[in-house]
């Protein structure tokens, strides 16, 4: 069997499908670093089992090349990279911004707070 750092180089590995809130657990082949294969994760207490045909498909999301691998901001009408660092302080300004405008009314749970991050990330594109 070949190994990297101890760990097959083909293994199954248990995550969970990120694309809703439903997070439903998924057990992924691991192939050289990229996922060959998809299926339910049956021990998954929340899911049991269940996966839909989106995250059957989420290796096509993992290795698109058209996925972004880092943040990226707008400079003068130029795209540019961004460290982590500096998209997550606009991140956690823009949210600080959004929660003071928008207090009222908000019962906040951190599965939505993620979805507004992922909101305010892409709103990091139009920034200027
Ligand atoms: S597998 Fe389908 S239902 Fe489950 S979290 Fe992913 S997109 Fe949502």
């Amino acid at each position: 069997m070949h190994k990297e750092k101890g760990i097959p180089m083909t293994h199954w590995e248990k995550t969970s499908c990120g694309l809703c809130l439903q997070c439903c657990g998924l057990e992924v082949l691991v192939e050289n670093n990229r996922i060959v294969k998809v299926r339910p994760d049956k021990d998954n207490p929340r899911s049991r089992a269940y996966v839909c045909r989106k995250g059957l498909k989420i290796a096509h999301l993992q290795h698109n090349s058209q996925r972004l691998n880092y943040p990226m901001g707008k400079k003068n009408g130029q795209l540019e990279r961004l460290t982590w660092d500096r998209a997550l302080t606009e991140i956690c300004s823009r949210l600080g911004d959004i929660l003071e405008k928008h207090r009222t009314g908000w019962s906040f749970c951190p599965r939505v707070s993620v979805w507004i991050l992922k909101d305010r990330l892409l709103g990091l594109t139009s920034m200027n």
